[in-house]
């Protein structure tokens, strides 16, 4: 075998702690080594074509490029093998930089470090054998999970491109978050206005299949054919004849039911329709409020209904649907505030979070847009904001900004002025982040022309004195302890993954960081795709982001997934498990283990049991290779005859193999 070696310096990333000349010097000595070189960057042009020239020069059948990770620049370089006539996967690539330069200091010893792992990556390059990929058909079809703003723009713009989009969406109406507020900064243009046409867009469009009041249950299958199964939930309704007439609701005599659409503001009915521009606008049961479902009495729905469409016998359902790309847009959830104690814990009714206060100012909330404080109804004359509760706090485990509490608490701040003009608005605050157009101008606009306070500072408690709440906090510009009598205070309630986001991270084959948040595959230069094909992410489910940067995610989601259907083949990764039938003793520890059912029995010729892996499930982890008793099943490129090449590599360098 000829075997070239490229050490790079990646700018002074690796050459500033490691000896890169050395590096490539040490490995002309290897076993198969017939070049060696340093470059200033690899992975830029001159780098490319470099590599290509040597191969061609130096007729080269196999290369090591020892830089940064293969998650960053393996594709690269497989590519500029290509280029020069040989296999793509006859590449490997010896991570100096993540593993050395950036770890360790001692330029000594990162040479010596550096220098090994070229020298393992060398000796397994030698066992290397040319792969090659498969084709495999695509199905044009993109399901989109939750039907918040980002994944309504994702799934319209699919659907406005042709193809066919499935969206499954948690509650019983799309329209997340944005469907509660009343207006959006900084412009405080109406949110339902802006909204509605996208969800009624969604609701008409030929193109798109809705499933509310659903939930993904099953994912299987691979990048261009993914099984999906979706639980429809009971609702108790037949959708398919309830007209959205709102009668039901009406004369419910059920009225204590939590509303979640009006964050609990005020109860209603436990048969209804969540908010008026709903999207389907279908009626739906709280079973947990439903007295004929709790007690077998009433049923005055059923009684009423002009369709007759109330059904208390409906249960769960699940559909299957065949999809080739995902879009997860699963949202947010806020943080329980009522951890904290020193804001009263939830016992004081005049503290309310953010998302209430914008239900409260909306029209077609719970007061009609009048704002009145939840204890007596009175209209509030001292308002106290308090931002950061729940973001940037190590002692509640949310260190991280939620990006948008400051601006929409200058909007709140500013819309309470024109609700109730003879009234003064407070905002206790940590820093203002407002760094989007308009933004800044906005907050400066709510302190100079609204004459909204603002002070600096975190507040320590809150208590009751007579019929207001005493907001105890510093303000350290001044550098005093300030108490503000206040008759509402509204929290800035930071933000926190949706509920089951890991569990449905779980499912996608996707990772989630610590706090819940799907992890993008590079947080700068592939912000929604995953590391599992054909998923992508849009929306706050990949972390806080305001609504034009969800609606920019949403449409970079969809130009993933149209990228993605240009083709009409997609090529399957060759790097997968094969077994040796003739080691294979059908004992089938193998299928049990594979995570992704990649692993199926067959029967040989002799009608012996033997494991056959499906080239197209297989994702390469490599647990079924450790799982086999007998060695029969191996991962291409990651055979038990590399990896001990590798050890061996490592364990006596002064040896020649
Ligand atoms: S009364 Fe019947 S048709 Fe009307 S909203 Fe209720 S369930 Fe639907
Ligand atoms: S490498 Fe083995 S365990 Fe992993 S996906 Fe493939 S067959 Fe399943």
């Amino acid at each position: 075998m000829r075997i070239g070696v490229f050490v790079c310096h990646c700018g002074s990333n690796i050459a500033a702690t490691v000896d890169c000349p050395s590096v490539a010097q040490a490995a002309k000595l290897f076993p198969d080594v017939v070049f060696a070189s340093d470059t200033m960057y690899a992975c830029s042009e001159p780098g490319q074509d470099a590599i290509i020239q040597a191969i061609k020069e130096h007729r080269l059948d196999g290369v090591v490029v020892a830089s940064c990770s293969p998650r960053m620049h393996e594709p690269t370089f497989r590519r500029a093998l290509e280029r020069a006539g040989l296999n793509r996967y006859m590449l490997e690539m010896a991570n100096i930089r993540e593993h050395v330069s950036w770890i360790g200091k001692n330029k000594e010893l990162n040479t010596v470090k550096a220098t090994e792992l070229v020298r393992i990556a060398a000796a397994k390059l030698r066992l290397n054998t040319p792969l090659y990929a498969n084709q495999f058909d695509v199905t044009k079809r993109v399901l989109v999970i939750g039907g918040g703003v980002a994944g309504i723009q994702a799934a319209l713009d699919c659907a406005d491109a042709g193809i066919q989009v499935i969206m499954v969406e948690r509650d019983t109406s799309i329209g997340g978050k944005m469907a509660k507020l009343d207006k959006t900064f900084p412009t405080v243009d109406c949110s339902s206005c802006i909204l509605g046409p996208k969800m009624v867009d969604v609701a008409q469009h030929p193109n798109i299949t809705l499933y509310a009041a659903s939930e993904v249950e099953e994912i299987s299958g691979y990048v261009g054919n993914f099984d999906v199964k979706v639980r429809r939930r009971a609702t108790y309704v037949n959708w398919d004849a309830c007209t959205g007439c709102g009668l039901c609701m009406e004369k419910c005599p059920s009225k204590k039911s939590y509303d979640a659409f009006n964050e609990g503001v005020a109860p209603t009915a436990a048969i209804g329709i969540s908010f008026p521009q709903a999207i389907p606008k279908k009626a739906s049961i709280n079973a947990e409020f439903c007295m004929k479902l709790q007690k077998g009495k009433c049923g005055v729905c059923a009684k009423i209904c002009p369709t007759k469409c109330i059904d208390f016998e409906q249960q769960d359902t699940i559909v299957s649907e065949k999809v080739g790309a995902i879009v997860a847009a699963t949202g947010y959830d806020l943080f329980d505030w009522t951890v904290y104690n020193q804001y009263g814990g939830g016992r004081y009714p005049d503290v309310v979070t953010s998302l209430q206060y914008e239900r409260m100012m909306n029209a077609s909330g719970p007061t009609a847009g009048h704002i009145k404080r939840p204890s007596d109804g009175k209209e509030p004359k001292r308002v106290v904001f308090i931002q950061c509760v729940g973001s940037r706090d190590k002692a509640v485990d949310r260190p991280y900004c939620s990006g948008f509490c400051c601006m929409y608490t200058a909007k709140q701040a500013v819309l309470t002025k024109d609700h109730i003009p003879d009234s003064d608005s407070y905002v206790f605050y940590m820093d203002i982040r407002s760094p989007g157009k308009g933004y800044d101008e906005f907050t400066r606009r709510a302190q100079e022309q609204y004459g909204v306070q603002y002070v600096r500072g975190r507040v320590s408690m809150i208590y009751p004195k007579g019929d207001v709440l005493v907001v105890r906090g510093a303000d350290t510009l001044a550098g005093t302890q300030v108490e503000v009598e206040a008759d509402l205070v509204v929290l800035a309630v930071g933000i926190e993954s949706s509920k089951g986001a890991p569990h449905l991270a779980e499912k996608l084959r996707i990772s989630y960081d610590h706090y819940g948040f799907f992890m993008e595959a590079h947080p700068k230069l592939k912000p929604v795709e995953t590391n599992t094909a054909g998923v992508y992410l849009a929306g706050c489910c990949q972390g806080p982001k305001d609504i034009p940067t969800s609606v920019g995610q949403g449409s970079a989601a969809a130009a993933k997934v149209l990228t993605l259907f240009a083709k009409d083949k997609l090529e399957s990764d060759p790097q997968i498990s094969r077994v040796n039938q003739n080691r294979c003793v059908g004992c089938l520890k193998c299928t049990m283990t594979c995570p992704f059912g990649a692993v199926k029995d067959v029967k040989d010729r002799a009608g012996n049991t033997k494991a056959e892996v499906v080239e197209t499930v297989c994702q390469g982890c490599g647990i079924c290779t450790v799982t086999c008793p007998h060695g029969a099943i191996q991962l291409q490129h990651f055979t038990d005859n590399q990896i001990l090449a590798e050890v061996n590599a490592l364990c006596q360098p002064e040896m020649e193999f």
